[in-house]
């Protein structure tokens, strides 16, 4: 849909608010189905303001310390603090989230940004970072090698997707602002208004040099082309895109550092042990309704397989299915509603395609679609509610084990014997997370040691952590996020082992005394 008479949002590039000279695409409230604002990039001379970013933003970064970019990020945490009305207000629009869901990517990217200001403080006046002792390449003591950390002299690009317009932005321009090297994003379409807003309340409030935070919203086209070898791509989203961004020759001839994250089909697993009504039995059933729930189940980590003793099966179906019944679908307006829209009516096509591929596979436990939306027009509305599929046979299963449905969908699916459940959640071919529900330590020390090669994190949930884990979804950011194969290979966040992307490691071979001068500028690092 494109409507002339609505506001046309700005990109920021070279230092300055261009405008895009094409028609645009209209952003729509995905719950009202009424347009909100346009983003175009139409015209714009991206060469320039790459090379504006890579040359201005760069150099400017890099002529700070760590302690001193930290200080940046702080003043960026004061300025989004004081603006977050207007973020909710924007959320409610055109993500369609209600205001708990909302919290996860505004005050998510905010308490990340807060972080890595209070990691970088500690870093101080360094310049580089000292990766190991120097090490003696022969017989004469005094000719040594020492690795360092040095950021790169490009620009990062972020692709992001449209579930996160915020904590997408934040947590990865956080660890790239730390390192030195100034951030071009690329909002994903759908929900680009969030992170246009927050960048320019940034560009405003001047707390950045020129040049170290630019926005172009709309079109990728032409993006990767712009990226030189010392330049570096972060891509979220799908794994048909991420195959694209792989084989540009941006990545493959020009050697540009590319970090992906695309789809998972994260798991839950119950311990064989656990029986019915008990506490591990029942710390699952509330984390995966949680997760379902949250955001609409549009969270890259949320959980899409269930496995449990197959003789928990019926019993964890119908507990999953009472507390979903209590979730209240529709308008994020109205008070009374706990759960609202997908991003897009589009998105909402994507899920019930979903839903019908698995159900090749699977029957359904639990659909809240049966119940009407509060305050929402069901033809209009991208609103669908909890569905909870299931299949007595996971071991036939493929479908189930391939295709991740961006909404609040998951699969039960029983397992005989301990052997069984990890080899089946290892048909996920590489997951972001795998969550472990269960009272016993030694259970729990086993499946991590199964799982963490296939997965970035392994998220063990027990009696004694039930008040104080993260929980299963939430990416926190001293933990690694990102998993191996089908969830793209990447790595983000981990605390300050972020900046190892933003740095190239490099072997400086020298007399002592010039490494004795190095190391005054460098503080010890480890990766
Ligand atoms: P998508 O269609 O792949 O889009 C992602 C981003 O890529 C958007 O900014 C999009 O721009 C852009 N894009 C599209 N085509 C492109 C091209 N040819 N070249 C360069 N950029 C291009 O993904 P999505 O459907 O928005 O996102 C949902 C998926 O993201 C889910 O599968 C989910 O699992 C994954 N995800 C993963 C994580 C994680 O951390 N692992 C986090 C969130 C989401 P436009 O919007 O303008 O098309």
């Amino acid at each position: 849909m494109n409507t002339p008479d609505t506001p046309l949002l700005p990109n920021h590039l070279a230092g300055r608010w261009q405008t895009g000279t094409g028609r645009g695409q209209t952003l729509l409230d995905p719950v009202l189905g009424t347009p909100l604002v346009r983003v175009d990039n139409t015209g714009l001379d991206l060469a320039e303001g790459f090379a504006f970013a890579r040359e201005q933003g760069g150099a400017a970064l890099r002529a700070l310390s760590y302690g001193e970019r930290a200080a940046m990020l702080a003043a960026v945490v004061k300025v989004l603090q004081a603006n977050r009305d207007a973020y909710y207000d924007i959320a409610t629009r055109n993500s369609g989230t209600v205001t708990k869901d909302s919290a996860v990517d505004i005050d998510g990217g905010i308490f990340t940004l807060g972080y890595y200001a209070k990691q970088g403080e500690a870093l101080g006046e360094a310049r580089c970072l000292l990766d190991g002792d120097r090490i003696r390449m022969g017989k004469d003591p005094l000719f040594q090698t020492q690795h360092v950390f040095t950021p790169t002299r490009g620009v990062a690009l972020f692709i992001n997707a449209f579930n996160f317009p915020s904590w997408g932005l934040w947590e990865k321009a956080a660890p790239a602002l730390l390192s030195g090297v100034p951030v071009i994003v690329k909002p994903a379409t759908a929900t680009a208004w969030l992170t246009q807003r927050m960048v320019a309340d940034v560009v405003e409030a001047g707390v950045l040099p020129p040049g170290a935070l630019s926005v172009i919203c709309g079109s990728s086209a032409g993006l990767m082309d712009q990226l030189q070898p010392f330049d570096v791509v972060s891509f979220t989203g799908s794994a048909e895109t991420a195959r694209i961004i792989r084989s540009h020759p941006a990545v493959a001839q020009r050697s540009v550092r590319c970090n992906i994250e695309a789809d998972s089909l994260n798991s839950a697993l119950l311990d064989p042990a656990a029986t019915e009504g008990g506490e591990a039995f029942n710390l699952l059933v509330s984390e995966v309704v949680r997760e379902m729930t949250v955001k609409s189940g549009q969270k890259c980590t949320a959980i899409r397989r269930i496995f449990v003793p197959r003789a928990l099966y019926a019993a964890v179906a119908q507990a999953i299915g009472a507390k979903l019944a209590r979730t209240s679908v529709g308008n994020p307006r109205n008070e009374s509603v706990r759960m609202g829209s997908l991003v897009s009516r589009e998105q909402y096509d994507g899920v019930l395609a979903g839903i019908a591929r698995l159900r090749t596979e699977a029957d359904v436990l639990f659909d809240g679609n049966g119940s009407a939306l509060v305050d929402a027009d069901a033809a209009v509305a991208a609103c669908v509610a909890p569905v909870l599929l299931g299949t007595q046979d996971a071991v036939a299963a493929r479908v189930l084990h391939e295709v991740e449905v961006f909404g609040p969908v998951a699969t039960l699916m029983p397992y005989d014997g301990e052997a069984q459940a990890f080899d089946l959640i290892r048909r996920g071919e590489g997951s972001l997370v795998a969550s472990v529900y269960s009272e016993n330590p030694d259970f729990i020390a086993r499946a991590a040691a199964e799982l963490a090669d296939s997965h970035g994190r392994v998220h063990a949930i027990s009696p004694d952590v039930a008040t104080s884990q993260s929980g299963h979804g939430n990416v926190m950011p001293m933990s690694l996020h990102g998993g191996p194969g089908r969830a793209g290979g990447g790595e983000e966040l981990g605390g300050l082992r972020a900046l190892g992307f933003y740095h190239r490691r490099s072997a400086v071979q020298a007399s002592s005394a010039a490494l004795d001068a190095m190391v005054a500028r460098g503080v010890p690092f480890k990766l």
